[in-house]
């Protein structure tokens, strides 16, 4: 990769929640493999990102790379109108035997936030089935749940990342976020304002939505199981669907293969997404119940209507199952714990820095919520001078490594990231 190159990239092309007159710095990877991603420069950084949840087993998989050739000799793409393919069905059969008995059909689509817009559909296809107008969705502030614009409306109103767009967005319901942590005592006023605005305006939902045990965008916060047993109790007390979206938590990230089943809720619709291919293509899925998906087809079209060009692309289909067959062996579950334990003993302690708020642990997401925002090229310069791939975000530093991290790698991301709260310079300090 020529300077041209950088250049082109430079005055070019998006990246991420970027500008195009002012960019951050971006790095250039030029390969990857197990947790090292490979700069330009030769030098090898550990990443803790797993590519933003993705990357569980490590990149460069032998196996996920073999399942991807052996699909592509047989074909990467075919429609998914008309025709159906072994490596759908086989990954369908994984998703329906992966999840709660109750959960019996799956819709494949492309990516995270295409799996919330097809469960909105389903809402609300459902509802009118039922010959009732349902369009409101119930959710709880600071979720986040994608970029597209059903998906954002169900994001946190007040989150900057979105705020732009809100006059175009449907209005939805929010209720207060939970305050009582994962790790702590359940305080049962933090069900109060969902119960109000449950009792109030039941029969405009049609649907309640949210993130399972972990608010990623919205903060990383852990919050309490009992709230998802209260959210359950009054869904089924009103007839109301329950979705959720696991789509950061799915495949094992919080210690439990999916994080609802901290509390053992099951929902009626599922979304997942990101560590379904192991970080190697985009693919998504809306599980339903049957009970759902019957009505859905009893609507006034008899079909669901969403049916994106690359539905089931066999080469994703084919190298998630070969994640899940991976994920089955069970290995995730002592790494998971692992993580955990080396996140509790080395990174907790930073609650005694200065800088640090809080720090919060759950399975292999360890997060240190500082008291100001960082500086972002600047840090983000800092780890990789370091040796390490970290992406914070406001005052969040967090890791989600990679489920195969050694030990050593991860107390490496621990040390640059307990390094980099010592420098000054990487805050911005005047930030409240
Ligand atoms: N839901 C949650 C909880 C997410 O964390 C994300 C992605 N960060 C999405 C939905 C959207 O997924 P995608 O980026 O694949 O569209």
């Amino acid at each position: 990769m020529s300077q041209s190159d950088i250049f082109f990239d430079h005055k070019h092309i998006w990246h991420p929640y970027s500008s195009i007159i002012n960019p951050l710095p971006c790095y250039s990877v030029m390969s990857a493999k197990g947790v090292y991603l490979k700069l330009k420069n030769g030098k090898n950084i550990i990443d803790g990102m797993s590519s933003w949840w993705s990357t569980i087993h490590g990149y460069n998989h032998p196996v996920l790379n073999r399942s991807l050739k052996k699909q592509m000799r047989k074909m990467s793409h075919v429609m998914f109108g008309g025709i159906t393919h072994p490596s759908a069905i086989l990954l369908c059969k994984q998703l329906v035997k992966l999840t709660p008995k109750k959960l019996d059909c799956v819709f494949l689509s492309d990516s995270g936030s295409i799996a919330v817009e097809v469960a909105i559909k389903m809402l609300i296809q459902y509802w009118e089935a039922l010959g009732e107008q349902r369009t409101q969705i119930l959710t709880i502030r600071n979720g986040y749940h994608g970029d597209t614009f059903a998906a954002m409306s169900i994001s946190d109103p007040n989150n900057s990342m979105h705020r732009i767009y809100n006059k175009f967005l449907p209005r939805n319901l929010f209720a207060e976020k939970p305050t009582s942590s994962f790790h702590k005592e359940w305080n049962s006023v933090d069900i109060q304002s969902f119960k109000k605005i449950m009792r109030k305006k039941s029969k405009q939902i049609a649907g309640v939505m949210l993130e399972p045990i972990v608010q990623g965008v919205g903060g990383m916060n852990f919050y309490h199981p009992t709230y998802l047993k209260e959210i359950k109790k009054l869904c089924k007390n009103y007839s109301i669907p329950l979705v959720f979206d696991e789509i950061a938590t799915g495949f094992g990230r919080t210690g439990k293969f999916f994080a609802f089943q901290h509390a053992n809720v099951v929902p009626d619709i599922l979304c997942l997404g990101k560590a379904m291919t192991g970080g190697t293509i985009t693919l998504a899925a809306t599980l339903t119940s049957r009970n759902i998906a019957n009505t859905i087809s009893r609507s006034t079209v008899s079909c669901f209507m969403h049916g994106p060009t690359y539905m089931g692309n066999p080469l994703a289909c084919a190298v998630a199952s070969a994640n899940i067959k991976i994920l089955e062996k069970n290995e995730w579950k002592k790494q998971v714990f692992n993580i955990e334990k080396q996140l509790y003993q080395n990174l907790l302690p930073l609650i005694h820095h200065p800088r640090v708020k809080d720090v919060r642990v759950l399975g292999a997401i360890g997060v240190v919520e500082c008291s100001h925002c960082v500086n972002m090229a600047l840090i983000q310069k800092f780890f990789v001078k370091n040796g390490v791939w970290i992406r914070p975000f406001k005052k969040i530093i967090y890791i989600v490594p990679p489920y195969i991290i050694s030990m050593d790698c991860l107390r490496k991301l621990i040390n640059v990231i307990k390094k980099s709260l010592d420098n000054d310079t990487l805050f911005n300090v005047n930030s409240v």
